[in-house]
């Protein structure tokens, strides 16, 4: 069965560091849509031009232009035995929309990964990105090296991470993303995992979260349509 998860939670819960830890552990790629956005602006195309603004107050970029780079993403072959989003879908309507982009896949599986608003805050501040590479230091318990331990680059603050923009980001995550906790928990796929615990026990509870989710696959027969 292929593994097609979604990484939910606010912005600083670690949905990034884990998605990549996943990508590790079970060889399927991690989508961000942040870094597709991210790459566009550094890169100048007309994408990043339309999104550049947009990111940095921290509002969400459009539902067609999302589910647009998402719907030509998850149908590129290596995504054939699972994909990890991280920060898609944003909004009821982008979350509908991907329902309908995996119709006959394998179900849904989707973490939620929760962190008191404090505890985002502190992270946001701290978190660092490599300038060439994109590699994430910081956000958790981890110190924040001198320079990228992969690459060498220098490590900067993303410009969404100022305190006034993170303000605005827990804003909307609360108003527009945080409503697909309703929209998924129902399902026998859906689970919770405390984001608030140290990198490696968060990791430890993912993938507990993930065997067990796809166990209820198993059991429960996917209705039909
Ligand atoms: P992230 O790296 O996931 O925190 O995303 C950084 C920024 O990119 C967000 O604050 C939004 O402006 C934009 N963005 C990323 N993913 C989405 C999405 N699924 N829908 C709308 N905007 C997005």
């Amino acid at each position: 069965m292929a593994l097609n998860l979604v990484m939910l939670g606010p912005p600083g819960a670690g949905k990034g560091t884990q998605a990549v830890r996943v990508e590790q552990e079970r060889g399927i790629p991690q989508i961000s849509t942040g870094d597709i956005l991210r790459e566009a602006v550094q890169a100048g195309t007309d994408l990043g031009r339309q999104a550049q603004a947009v990111m940095e107050r921290g509002e969400l970029v459009s539902d067609a232009l999302m589910v647009a780079i998402v719907r030509e993403r998850l149908a590129r072959d290596d995504t054939r035995d699972g994909f990890i989003l991280d920060g898609f879908p944003r909004t009821v309507a982008q979350a509908v929309a991907l329902d309908e982009i995996l119709a006959g896949r394998d179900p849904l599986i989707v973490v939620e990964l929760g962190v008191p608003d404090q505890a985002l805050v502190e992270r946001l501040s701290r978190r660092r990105v490599c300038r060439e590479c994109g590699a994430t230091y910081g956000a958790g318990a981890g110190a924040v090296p001198a320079a990228c331990t992969g690459c060498g680059a220098p490590l900067v603050a993303r410009k969404d991470d100022r305190e006034e923009v993170v303000q605005e980001r827990l804003r909307v995550y609360r108003e527009q993303t945080e409503p697909l906790v309703a929209f998924y928990q129902d399902r026998s796929t859906f689970r919770r995992v405390d984001g608030n615990q140290p990198a490696d026990a968060v990791r430890i509870a993912i993938g507990g979260a993930i065997d067990a989710a796809q166990a209820a696959v198993h059991v429960q027969p996917t209705p039909a349509g």
